[in-house]
């Protein structure tokens, strides 16, 4: 059986609620693995704190009402066994004879309902408050089981999620990379890194459209309110481009439109900025074309 099979019984053997055959599997299986081995200790004390917290909030004396009901069912049972008052043996007894109205003020062992069974009833209710405390641990043993299992399903699910759409932008972007690198009459144009961050570079490939895709690596993380912007400088003239920012590997991708006028010369350079880009340039620059 696969560990994760293992991991569904730990709560179960926690409560006591395993088949022998079971038990022993999971045992055999505890011996080779510390992980269930801690959840099956951190289930235990779940276990215990449940019980605790059961016991003490509901007292072993059952209610008022619970009590009441104990007593007729009861009560009922000894009328069906034919030893409530006024038995047909009392009546006939009344009204034949003067002897038989004084016996029936006395009573008769026969005639009398036994109202004490002090230890019927207390090992009774003990029984029936633990039976009840069991239940009710078992129950919100098992809420709290599904309610962890499907938040873990939950936050797999999204972390699933994140990565395919990741996985689906970075497609693209490669896809379009490709796209227009393959295309022809496309210029490619080297960045380097400036003195700066020497070793950063980047490559800028646009078609005859102006389509365009920046492809950077080795910038150090933008700081919090800050992103890469590209410039396109056409005699010595800066025309704002895109802003982008870089993963934890110092790797970055824009897309953008060259414009006309700097598609045949001009000098592609990427500065620090405020992450929502400035029309003339005001940071550091990071990297350029211009060598
Ligand atoms: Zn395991």
């Amino acid at each position: 059986m696969p560990h994760e099979d293992y991991k569904e019984m730990l709560a179960a053997q926690a409560l006591n609620a395993l088949e022998a055959a079971e038990m022993r599997d999971l045992e055999s299986h505890l011996q080779s693995c510390a992980e269930c081995r801690s959840q099956l200790s951190e289930w235990e004390g779940t276990a215990a704190g449940l019980a605790f917290a059961s016991l003490e909030a509901r007292p072993l004396e059952p209610s008022r009402q619970l009590r009441g009901r104990i007593l007729e069912a009861v009560r009922a049972d000894a009328t069906g066994r034919g030893f409530q008052v006024g038995s047909p043996l009392g009546v006939g007894a009344r009204g034949t004879t003067k002897d038989g109205e004084n016996s029936q003020r006395r009573p008769q062992p026969s005639n009398v309902v036994p109202l004490k069974q002090p230890r019927t009833w207390s090992s009774a209710q003990t029984w029936g408050a633990i039976a009840a405390g069991l239940v009710l641990v078992g129950l919100v043993a098992s809420l709290f089981v599904l309610w962890r299992q499907n938040r873990e399903a939950r936050q797999e699910l999204a972390r699933l999620s994140a990565q395919v759409s990741d996985a689906q932008q970075q497609l693209g972007q490669q896809r379009e990379a490709i796209e227009i690198v393959s295309a022809p009459g496309t210029r490619m144009r080297e960045l380097a890194g400036t003195k700066l961050m020497p070793e950063a570079h980047a490559m800028l490939a646009y078609d005859k459209s102006g389509r365009a895709i920046l492809m950077a690596k080795g910038l150090p993380p933008a700081p919090a309110g800050k992103a890469y912007q590209l410039w396109f400088i056409v005699g010595g003239k800066p025309m704002p481009g895109k802003v982008f920012t870089t993963d934890a590997s110092g790797s970055g991708a824009l897309k953008d439109q060259v414009p006309p006028e700097a598609r045949n010369a001009a000098v592609f350079a990427v500065t620090l900025e405020p992450k929502n880009g400035v029309q003339s340039p005001t940071g550091e620059m990071y990297l350029t074309s211009a060598s």
